[in-house]
């Protein structure tokens, strides 16, 4: 006689974090998680540590001062916001209230690993959409939809490919949905996307019962650190998560850097500009140097290595590795011969193209 865990749990893969690390005395440029150069808002900072003065009280269980800031800001109503600890939190939240064991719920070929994660821990089986040049192909999922279909998980922009869904496809995935099946946008790199054809979701969610929005601070606000998301949804799913979480998901600090942080749009606007500058810079001298990139909306890119021996993924990855520039293996999500890498700082920028023309021209392993 022994403990088993649940059905499915012993089939997760546990999610692999970005490496942290460069080799002792080399100046290290973390491109691995898709964090900001920029660092937060300062007054997000200043509010962390003002809350650091009361740590033994319990935080605000409703986080309300950090809904009323987001509500303020996206023009909701706060009912219709609940806030995570990171919006990983509520990707699994919506799994633990709407999937059990023998349930489906559906992602892309490329999509992030989370989902399959949480998918896995209640039991229910991932169920896995082709995509189309790397990108979501609507007409694959709905083909892929069944009556055990609890769940549709959409990363738009996508992790790791940095592709995006036009809104009216996004519409059109919707409308082929039935009415129990919840359409899960995570919006985690929404505020990064200038494109006018793109929409994180907030009409769609606003019309319908079945859709939910998710959002995170731990990309362009550059609060990673705290674990802060939230989610925007029906009010009927908002309540449904809200009786599962733990009474005091976020902790006061998160709450009042959050709160601080998405009040500061100058901020945000700057590291959009910041990141459009170098992600079209990045782009375009990696394509110059015979790298094949796949075209991003987001802070980071997918850059594909030559299939010639000494030049893979593998290899460049230890060459940047040794030069302080911690880019992304991906082969976990299917692509065994690329690298996703963060933008940066315009150092690591010009560091990394550096060093990757020195490594495709072949001199010093
Ligand atoms: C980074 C990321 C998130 C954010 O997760 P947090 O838990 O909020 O830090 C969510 N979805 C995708 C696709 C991401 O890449």
């Amino acid at each position: 006689m022994k403990p088993v865990p649940n059905k499915g749990v012993l089939d997760i893969e546990a999610y692999v974090p970005g490496k942290s690390r460069a080799p002792e005395g080399i100046e290290l440029h973390k491109l691995s998680s898709n964090e900001t150069p920029l660092g937060p808002p300062p007054a997000a900072r200043e509010a962390a540590l003002g809350a650091a003065a009361r740590l033994e009280l319990y935080p605000d269980g409703q986080a309300s001062a950090l809904k009323q800031a987001i509500a303020e800001t996206h023009a909701l109503n706060p009912k219709n916001i609940l806030c995570g600890n990171g919006s990983d939190e509520l990707l699994g939240l919506l799994c633990q209230c709407y999937l059990a064991p023998g349930d489906e719920a559906i992602h892309t070929e490329h999509g992030f690993l989370v989902y399959a994660i949480q998918i896995r821990a209640r039991g229910a089986t991932p169920v896995v959409a082709p995509e189309t040049n790397a990108t979501a192909d609507v007409d694959a999922i709905l083909s892929r939809v069944t009556d055990k279909t609890k769940l549709v998980f959409l990363a738009n922009p996508n992790n790791p490919t940095g592709t995006y869904l036009p809104f009216d496809e996004v519409r059109r995935l919707h409308a082929g949905l039935p009415g129990n099946v919840i359409l899960v946008l995570d919006a985690a790199y929404a505020e990064y996307v200038r494109r006018n054809d793109y929409g994180a979701g907030i009409e769609l969610v606003s019309a319908a019962e079945n859709v939910v929005m998710t959002r995170t601070f731990s990309k362009i606000y550059g609060l990673a650190a705290l674990r802060i998301g939230w989610m925007y949804g029906p009010e009927a799913i908002v309540d449904a998560l809200d009786r599962v979480r733990g009474p005091f998901n976020l902790n006061a600090m998160a709450i009042a850097a959050g709160a601080a942080a998405i009040r500061d749009r100058a901020f945000v606007e700057r590291a959009v500009s910041f990141n459009a500058e170098w992600l079209e810079w990045t782009t375009r001298e990696l394509e110059a140097r015979g790298l094949a990139v796949t075209p991003s909306v987001g802070n980071f890119i997918l850059i594909h290595f030559p299939n010639e021996p000494g030049k893979g993924a593998a290899e460049a990855d230890a060459f940047l590795t040794q030069r302080g520039f911690i880019l992304r293996r991906v082969a976990g999500y299917g692509f065994p011969n690329a690298l996703r890498m963060s933008i940066g700082s315009e150092a690591a920028n010009r560091g990394v193209v550096a060093a990757l023309d020195e490594f495709l021209s072949g001199r010093a392993a």
